[in-house]
């Protein structure tokens, strides 16, 4: 069913990708296979594909699968969290090894390269802006292993030109990874421009319920890197439970449909606040004022569910705002069915270094928006109540 599954369009993969009706029951839903260990038939590597539930487990497998058959992967490798993912990723790579990251970067993301790697694998990143892939290439030493991008960035929603990090990658041999937490492959597949690695935390909208914690790594057609990366999962064991694992592939089902939703609303909200005279600036890959929006038409199939803006008035403003909504949450973390409102400078961002978090724009007036799918009119009003009554 699997092969035929894969040469399904997108909708119908998310539903149906790496799932059969259970042999034994016919239960139409992969069960969540409970289990740390498998009974073998005799002493030896296990005859029925699974040993031990850290190597392998069933439901794993099921959702692994998925996620391959959506990004247009060979394999996926689910870990615990976003960060796990990214950890095990960096494992691979020798001591004092060189990468080259985007300075607009998740939070954690820079926390882990800078307070961790840095010392425990004497790894040096420099942090340089992507999006003017002019700067690339003079970075560029004899010990860079890896390019490491994020597109659309967070909170900035900068893009990033796929298919150029991923020419500049294959001319000089160097692996390149991209975060692609933000788009999902619903909107947007990096394999498909020739990046080596997309990275989920799938935490985010591929779970998209705000109830668990999770992170995949995908491969492309790359058997000896696939092999590498699966080493990883075992050997260091930052693995999800088979529980997570199940949740996380029922909501692939609807990721799609979601998507669809978290655009469609961000699309007029965004364009409601470019006009309202209290805003003084807003970002989002959709509006013909961003300045990558032709990138962003060309390497998206839909500009995403987060919109960031600065109202007038200054950092006060924009705290009121956060105070004063009330279908919005004030909360970090993005991407599930409920709408959240953040201030990046003070939350999720607060780990970067101040020299460059002002660098690259995340000041205590920006706000971020995580629109969710509910209403768009319901959400519209929040958002004109809180603006309304901060000013
Ligand atoms: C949340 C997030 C991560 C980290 O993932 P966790 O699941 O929280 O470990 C990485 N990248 C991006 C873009 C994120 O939003």
């Amino acid at each position: 069913m699997t092969e035929r599954v894969n040469q399904h369009r997108f909708a119908t993969r998310a539903v149906h990708a790496g799932q059969e009706p259970d042999a034994a029951t016919g239960a139409i839903n992969t069960p969540v296979f409970a289990s740390s260990t498998f009974v073998m038939d005799e002493p030896g590597p296990g005859t029925r594909g699974y040993v031990y539930g850290r190597v392998g487990n069933p439901t794993r497998t099921a959702y692994e699968e998925c996620v391959s058959a959506l990004e247009g992967g060979t394999r996926s490798i689910a870990f615990a969290s976003g960060l796990a993912a990214a950890a095990s990723l960096l494992d691979t790579l020798e001591a004092g090894s060189h990468m080259i990251a985007m300075e607009d970067l998740y939070g954690g993301m820079h926390r882990l390269f800078r307070d961790i790697r840095a010392h425990s694998a004497n790894l040096e990143t420099s942090f340089i802006d992507l999006s003017a892939p002019g700067a690339l290439e003079a970075a560029i030493r004899p010990e860079t292993r890896i390019i490491w991008a994020e597109t659309p960035t967070n909170p900035q929603l900068k893009l990033v030109d796929l298919a150029e990090i991923a020419r500049i990658g294959k001319k000089h041999g160097i692996l390149t990874v991209v975060d692609n937490t933000f788009a999902s492959p619903a909107l947007q597949r990096p394999l498909e421009y020739g990046i080596d690695v997309v990275l989920h935390s799938t935490t985010k909208y591929i779970a998209g319920h705000s109830d668990l914690i999770g992170g995949m790594l995908v491969i492309g057609d790359n058997p000896a890197l696939a092999e590498k990366l699966g080493f990883t999962q075992y050997a260091l064991g930052a693995v999800p439970s088979a529980f997570d694992c199940y949740l996380t592939l029922r909501s692939l089902k609807t990721l799609d449909l979601r998507m669809e939703r978290h655009c469609a609303n961000a699309g007029v909200l965004a364009e409601w606040l470019a006009a309202h005279p209290a805003i003084e600036q807003v970002s989002y890959p959709g509006l013909p004022t961003h300045p990558q929006h032709e990138l962003a038409k060309r390497q998206m199939s839909g500009f995403g569910g987060i919109v960031t803006f600065r109202p007038r008035g200054g950092p006060p403003v924009a705290r009121e705002i956060c105070k004063r909504t009330h279908l919005f949450a004030l909360a970090v973390s993005l991407g599930g069915v409920e709408s959240l409102i953040e201030l990046p400078g003070l939350m999720t961002h607060k780990s970067i270094p101040d020299e460059i978090r002002h660098r690259i724009g995340v000041t205590d007036d920006l706000v971020r928006l995580s629109i969710g799918v509910e209403h768009v009119e319901d959400l519209r009003m929040d958002l004109a109540q809180a603006i309304d009554g901060a000013g």
